[in-house]
């Protein structure tokens, strides 16, 4: 596929007995910050360290940067990755631990080390050790370190893990940058899913080792809309309005609130027509729910199914 970064086609992973990933295809597309979301032993770990080449592909293919089987390392020397907890030499500090990579990379410009130090907000940290970090200070040291030789694709298991509040924020505007600015494209886990949500621009869904939902931003966004809630002075009245009008799913919750279900509901519509009527309009607002509602009503719908 044009554009595609890299493509999954059937993979399949066993441990023994256990079936880790089940004919698992996606397709990630140059831009795409991609969310792969699932519970623990999911298989979203796995997938990262068969793409990254750290686990043997045994059944099925991928294709990385246009490269399959043949030239598969040379795609690899052009991306980044954070894989479980971000490798570090201890006794070594900031800039010699990312020194080392800019060697193993053949990245020779002093100056991109300083740039990756300052571009995860370590350079107050760059003459301090490695096993002196914080937690957080590792995973920025982890991001350093992947993004440093300027990868056209970056995967991230899990990075936010151990970050705090401000960390997560400066975190998600790093992805931004990275994304927008260097034109990034990003795989990325993480079991917080209102930061992935906040971040993502396409979602993969997986579930047992199988790709049970993909989905797009947009997509998940207008499925996810609860309609609209109004606020009034009489409800009554307003419902008997909006029901004159052909409005379909409407819910009277008590005297003052009702609520609009779906994405068609046109707010500016519902308040023209309320307002003309003669009832006072207090709010109106878009109801939406979470991807945490969007997950467990999709995983709610699959024990359904089986
Ligand atoms: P988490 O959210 O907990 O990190 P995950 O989605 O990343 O979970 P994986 O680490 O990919 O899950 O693990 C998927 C399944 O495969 C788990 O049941 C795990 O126990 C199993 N597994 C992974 N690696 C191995 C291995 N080397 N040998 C045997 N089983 C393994």
């Amino acid at each position: 596929m044009e554009n595609a970064v890299l493509t999954i086609q059937d993979v399949s992973k066993r441990f023994g007995h256990y079936q880790a990933l089940d004919h698992v295809s996606l397709t990630i597309r140059r831009g795409d910050v991609y969310a792969l979301v699932g519970e623990n032993g999911a298989g979203k770990t796995t997938l990262m360290r068969m793409i990254t080449g750290l686990s043997p592909i045994s059944q099925g293919a991928i294709v990385l940067l246009g490269e399959n089987a043949r030239h598969y390392q040379m795609a690899l020397s052009r991306i980044g990755a954070v894989i479980e907890t971000p490798a570090a030499f201890d006794k070594l500090t900031v800039a010699q631990n990312l020194r080392l990579t800019a060697i193993q990379h053949g990245v020779t410009r002093d100056a991109d080390i300083e740039d990756a130090i300052g571009f995860v907000g370590l350079t107050a940290k760059r003459d301090v050790k490695a096993k002196n970090l914080s937690l957080g200070q590792r995973q920025r040291l982890g991001l350093a370190t992947a993004i440093l030789a300027h990868p056209d694709f970056l995967i991230l298991d899990e990075p936010i893990n151990g970050l705090d509040p401000t960390g997560i924020v400066e975190f998600r505007e790093l992805l931004h940058r990275l994304n927008v600015e260097k034109q990034t494209t990003i795989l990325i886990s993480s079991h917080i899913l209102s930061e992935l949500y906040q971040v993502a621009t396409r979602f993969g869904f997986l579930h047992h080792g199988t790709i049970i939902k993909e989905v797009t931003r947009a997509a998940l966004d207008a499925e996810n809309s609860g309609g609209l809630q109004v606020t009034v002075d009489d409800a009554a009245k307003a419902a008997q309005v909006l029901d004159a009008a052909g409005l379909k799913g409407l819910h009277v919750s008590d005297d003052q609130h009702l609520t609009l279900a779906g994405a068609a509901a046109d707010s500016a519509a519902v308040n023209r027509l309320l307002v003309q009527a003669g009832v006072a309009v207090v709010g109106i607002r878009v109801r939406t729910t979470s991807l945490e509602d969007y997950y467990t009503r999709l995983l709610a719908s699959k024990e359904d199914a089986q």
